[in-house]
């Protein structure tokens, strides 16, 4: 914190960027500071609409059963706002079916596990209007600069204790691009916690070195993905069905798609391709593109789609964790929260949900005796923890498709990744693997479930079983499945959604 300000004995925290990570810091502070400047590159849009400084935004989003409930911890009735803003709740693996590399899932129904399908700019608009509610009513002043950029830290090697910012669209002479003059001039505003939510682009390591530090150790598994997403809506009630599918990558299946429902009775189809296998964002290249996925089902359901938006690409889809965890990797006053701490191959569709566990983190770690020394350190370890699990399963899951020095595994990751391949080929059929399979994905049971001993003598004693062979139109009682008494390749398998004939 600035000398005048500690002199008067006020609380002052920073936070870089207002996206999603920013919004729940906000409501981590509320209590325990007296003032939170957040610092937002763009200006906000009015409604629901697209921003620049979330390029992401345009592909498929869904909020995980783990990062739904930390959401609700932090500002509590956010996934109603969200489903009364018309977000779709798909139950797993009801509503949401996934194809695998033995078959399609069967349809139980499961109850465990909802995702939450919207477009982003709902996701985010929601959450930044419930976020300052919450501050309205607190005693932590907010005030949000938009479209201010913060350009590097104040400080040493040692603490952080503030930021620098300069009005965005500024140039060296002070006039704004459009000619107009502009209060350009960098300032600083002191605080006694820095916290950087800025995203993927976050210039922390950069930051670092100005203040001469050395950059956190950083690492990177990038299975070269690639997204091209069009938003379509269904030409009639007797078109594509009512279900949500996915057709993503297994071993000798690099091209995968993703057919959901939003908002306004709109559906979101997202084509993804490893290194080699990008999907093209001209209109014909990604129609003709759907036909070589894993599986034909998506690509018939074209003819029954109306497109109302352009194909838009996005290619930066890395797992990249930084590691301001490390003893000593953050300096005093300074905390790093969402994909500027960690990124994830986004095909696992856990970012977000990460961005909610650890904004939760910080909170328990503030109401645990608030700011301190030692604090910086102790809060980045709990946001660290909130990703290890969703880390350590992209990490395992993308590590075949990728080459050079990254692809090396351990001999434990190896033997992990073996046995995982196996509980996913049991995961389609098998009702007990697929609901802790399930708990492990959608990151409310950690990791080490899935190698318990009753699941592990299932996995590896039981054969491998085919799944359907079109996703089925009937949803199957969970329990008659778990009494052996279901089918995945049976009776209760009836017509195939084939184009058209749902
Ligand atoms: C293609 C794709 C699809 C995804 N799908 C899913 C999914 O299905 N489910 C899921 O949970 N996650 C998904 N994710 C991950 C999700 O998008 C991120 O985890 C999430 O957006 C992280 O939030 P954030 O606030 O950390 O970063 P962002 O949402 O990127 O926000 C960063 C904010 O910081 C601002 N900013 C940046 N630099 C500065 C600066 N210098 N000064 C001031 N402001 C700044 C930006 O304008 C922006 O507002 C996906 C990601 C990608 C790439």
């Amino acid at each position: 914190m600035g000398e005048t300000a500690e002199a008067a004995g006020e609380r002052h925290a920073v936070v870089i960027g207002g996206g999603l990570a920013g919004m729940l810091a906000v409501t981590a502070l509320l209590g325990h500071v007296d003032t939170v400047t957040v610092v937002e590159r763009d200006r906000y849009p009015q409604g629901h609409v697209f921003r620049k400084g979330v390029p992401q935004a345009r592909h498929l989003h869904v909020f995980l059963t783990g990062g739904q409930r930390a959401l609700d911890a932090l500002l509590p009735g956010t996934v109603q706002a969200l489903t009364d803003a018309g977000a779709r709740t798909l139950h797993l693996p009801r509503d949401l079916v996934t194809r695998t590399g033995v078959g399609w899932q069967r349809r139980f129904d499961e109850q465990r596990h909802t995702c939450v399908s919207a477009t982003r700019p709902v996701i985010d608009g929601i959450v930044r209007d419930r976020a300052l509610r919450a501050a309205a009513g607190s005693k932590t002043r907010l005030e949000v600069l938009e479209a201010t950029e913060a350009v590097g830290l104040t400080g040493d090697a040692g603490r952080v204790t503030g930021v620098r910012i300069r009005t965005r669209g500024a140039r060296d002479d002070g006039q704004r691009a459009d000619g107009s003059a502009a209060d350009t001039a960098e300032r600083s505003i002191p605080a006694v916690l820095v916290v950087d939510a800025s995203g993927r682009s976050s210039k922390t390591p950069q930051w670092y070195a100005e203040l001469g530090r050395p950059a956190p150790r950083e690492e990177t598994v990038d299975a070269g993905i690639a997204y091209a997403t069009r938003i379509f809506r269904p030409t009639g009630p007797a078109g594509a069905p009512d279900i949500g599918v996915n057709i993503p990558h297994w071993p000798g299946n690099p091209r995968g798609a993703v057919y959901v429902p939003v908002e306004d009775g709109k559906w979101l189809l997202t084509a993804s391709g490893i290194r080699g296998h990008h999907p093209p964002t001209d209109d014909r290249g990604f129609a003709d593109f759907t036909a070589t996925v894993g599986d034909p089902f998506i690509h018939g359901l074209l003819p029954h789609l109306e497109p109302v938006s352009p194909v838009h690409g996005f290619r930066d889809t890395s797992n990249r964790r930084r590691h301001y965890e490390r003893p000593g990797a953050v300096p005093e006053g300074f905390v790093v929260l969402g994909d500027a701490n960690c990124t994830f191959n986004p095909v696992y569709g856990q970012g977000m949900s990460v961005v909610a566990l650890g904004a939760l983190a910080l909170r328990r770690t503030l109401e645990s005796g608030g700011l301190r020394p030692g604090f910086a350190g102790e809060a980045q370890r709990a946001v660290a923890r909130a990703s290890d699990a969703a880390w350590f399963g992209a990490v395992g899951a993308d590590r075949p498709y990728v080459s050079g020095p990254e692809s090396r595994a351990g001999l434990l990751e190896r033997l992990t990744n073996r046995y995982l391949q196996r509980f996913i080929g049991h995961m389609a059929v098998d009702p007990v693997l697929g609901a802790a399979f399930r708990d492990v994905f959608c990151l409310t049971a950690p990791p080490s479930r899935l190698l318990s001993p009753r699941l592990a003598l299932r996995v590896l004693l039981r054969p491998l079983r085919p799944g359907p062979g079109t996703p089925q139109t009937r949803v199957e009682s969970v329990r008659r499945a778990a009494r052996g008494r279901g089918t995945a390749d049976g009776a209760e398998v009836t017509a195939p959604h084939s184009a058209g004939t749902d």
